[in-house]
Parts: structure tokens; sequence; C-alpha cells
């Protein structure tokens, strides 16, 4: 190859490699992580509180307001946290916990309060965190009266993503997130496929909408991602400082690929018939003498007439049921004993209506 000649290829295989890296989004490249100097998003005044949003009845009911058994030190010893009055809370060295049961795709509720305090600020007033996967944290903090670096306040996915607006009570007050989660995938190599996404709802209002993480969160630091089993436990950190939570639930998704895409419709299969057995399908068929519907014959196909803007090729399933490629149609003819047309029964996605007399 010349010289010359390479330089195109070259382009191209960079390009490649560029087009590879920025495949997925990536947080605001503009911003250093933690960046003090980003503005803060707007406040957005949620509902008040209402009733406490029940599980569906396909959740898992991690915790209800006494049951800490789903839980584990991370250690795997039982949990210590304060449970009274229908809440957890985090105590001094009781250390972070985690689900006993590992979750990947999921739909998460939970309910917290930052305990109110008098002295704290920034990071350490009411610090704890929801892990997805034990991995990708949606932060837990006051966010009401309490300033911080954005891409650590109430509702962000911790040190990369801020909410788009904050959706904060006040310190005392119950508050709920509802987050949606698909996790990562990765291939046999442990190579990246497909980056995690988050979506959160705080408090009702959207702060995350679809949001890939670049890799598990952490403070100071964005790592790239490392290869992990499909399920991990849901962790809840302890940060040192008072967080209540309560009433979480969670309902495990199916992948995107969902299972009525997985499923595979029955096969039709279509039986040769003569153009004379054909033939005697064609004509009208209706009752008291009024037409509704037609049977017509073209070359060796029948076309059947719904209606004036309706009709479609039928083909025989067998001598007297046929039936459509493109609507879940059967069109089923009935013959007497000497093998004469009497009518047919138009049967639409397995419903059949009334029978029309041939005329
Ligand atoms: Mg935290």
């Amino acid at each position: 190859m010349k010289k010359s000649h390479q330089y195109p290829f070259i382009i191209a295989i960079c390009f490649l490699f560029l087009l590879q890296q920025n495949l997925f989004a990536q947080p605001d490249p503009k911003w250093r992580i933690h960046d003090s100097h980003r503005p803060a998003p707007p406040f957005v005044t949620p509902a008040p509180q209402g009733q406490m949003t029940d599980p569906p009845s396909d959740a898992v009911v991690l915790f209800s307001g006494t049951d800490l058994s789903a839980w584990e030190k991370e250690n795997g010893d039982p949990v210590t946290w304060k449970v009274e009055n229908g809440y957890m809370e985090v105590t001094p060295r009781g250390g972070t916990i985690r689900t006993k049961q590992g979750f990947g795709d999921c739909q998460l509720h939970i309910e917290w309060l930052v305990v109110p305090k008098e002295g704290v600020s920034s990071q350490n007033y009411g610090n704890s965190g929801v892990f997805l996967m034990s991995k990708y944290e949606v932060q837990v903090l006051n966010s009401y009266d309490n300033k911080t670096y954005v891409d650590g306040q109430a509702g962000a996915v911790y040190g990369q993503y801020p909410p788009v607006v904050n959706a904060s009570r006040a310190p005392g007050e119950w508050q709920c997130y509802d987050i949606l989660f698909r996790r990562p995938h990765f291939d046999d190599y442990g190579n990246l496929e497909k980056p995690a996404q988050i979506t959160v709802l705080h408090n009702g209002v959207l702060v995350q909408d679809h949001v890939e993480p670049v890799g598990s969160t952490e403070w100071q630091q964005r790592p790239p991602y490392e290869a992990h089993p499909d399920k991990l436990p849901l962790m809840l950190q302890d940060h040192s400082q008072p967080v209540r939570f309560r009433n979480i639930w969670i309902r495990e998704l199916e992948p995107y690929e969902s299972l009525a895409e997985r499923a595979q419709p029955p096969v039709l299969e279509e039986i040769v018939m003569d153009e004379q057995s054909l033939e005697r399908y064609v004509g009208e068929y209706g009752s008291g003498n009024r037409s509704q519907m037609r049977v017509e014959k073209e070359g060796d196909q029948l076309i059947f007439y719904r209606d004036a803007t309706n009709h479609f090729p039928i083909f025989p399933q067998s001598e007297t049921t046929f039936f459509s490629k493109m609507v879940d149609v059967t069109v089923e003819f009935s013959l007497d004993e000497n093998g004469e047309v009497q009518g047919l029964t138009y049967i639409l996605a397995g419903e059949p209506g009334r029978m029309m007399e041939k005329l």
C-alpha cells in the first residue's frame, strides 16, 4: 500500500475507535467530578406527602416496618440498625446493610427521612445512599437547606449525574425514591456491552431520566465498569448519620427483550388445494339476502372481502378452514352432506362472528 493511500484507512480506524469510545452517554465532561461551580438544579416543590405507596402484588417486600430478615450486614451478620415505629434507622457503627437476595433489572420504591440535626452541613447532613447492585449509588442527603456539590446532592447518581431538579423535602419529613434500573451487560470476556441505566423519581418528580453511569459511583473518582454478576444485593449506606428508611419494595423486571417478544407464534401450515375445490367458496355471503362479505378468486388465490375497504388473501389450512397471513383471521366454511358450501364464519382474534349464509 502506498503511503498516501494509508491515511484514509488510518483516519477510518481512528474514527471507529472514537465512535466506540462515545457509544455511551457520558456525564457532562465540561465539569470536573464534584465541581462546586456546577449550577444547582432548580427547586420543584413536591406535592404534600400523601399516603404511603403500598407494594403492588408482584413486588418483593424488603421492609414493611418491623422485619429485617431480608437484610444482612456486609459480612453476613444480622443487621443491628434501630427498628421502631415502622422504620429502620442507621445507628452508630451499625454498618452498611444489604439485601440477602440479589437483584438486577428492577423497579424500586424506598422511603427515607433525614433526622434533623444542628451543626452539620454538606455531605455530613443526612448522608446515606441507595446502592443498586451494591455499586451504583442514588445519593440520600438533606438537600432541602444544605448546600453541597451538585453531583452529590439528593437524587444524584453520585459523582456522575446531578438531579435535573431538586425535589427535596425538609429534614424530618418522609421522602421517597421510585427508581427504574437496568443492569449493565458484559460479554464473556468481561467487556462492557451495555451500561447500566437509571431513572429516578424523587417525591414523584423526575430527577434522573435514563442516565447511564460510566462505572461504579465513587468519591473523587470515576472508575470504569468491572464485569459483575447479573444480580447483586441492594445496599443501604451507613455514612455515620441518622437516616431512616421505610416501606421498601422491589419489582424484578423482565429484560428488555420481553417474554412476549421471545414467545413464538404458532406455525400455520398451508395445504395445497386444487382450483376446482377453491372455486366452490367463491361468492357472496350474508343474511336475509343482504350481502355482507365476499370471496373472489384471482388466479389460484382466494381473496376475502370483509367489507368495502378491507380485503386480503386467505390460504387453506384444511378443506374448510382458511387463514390470513396478515391478520389473525380464520374463515371457516360449512358444507352440507353433498359438499355444497352453506356459509362461513369469520373468526377475528379467536372470536367467531355470526354465521353468514352463502347467497
Ligand atoms: Mg451517600
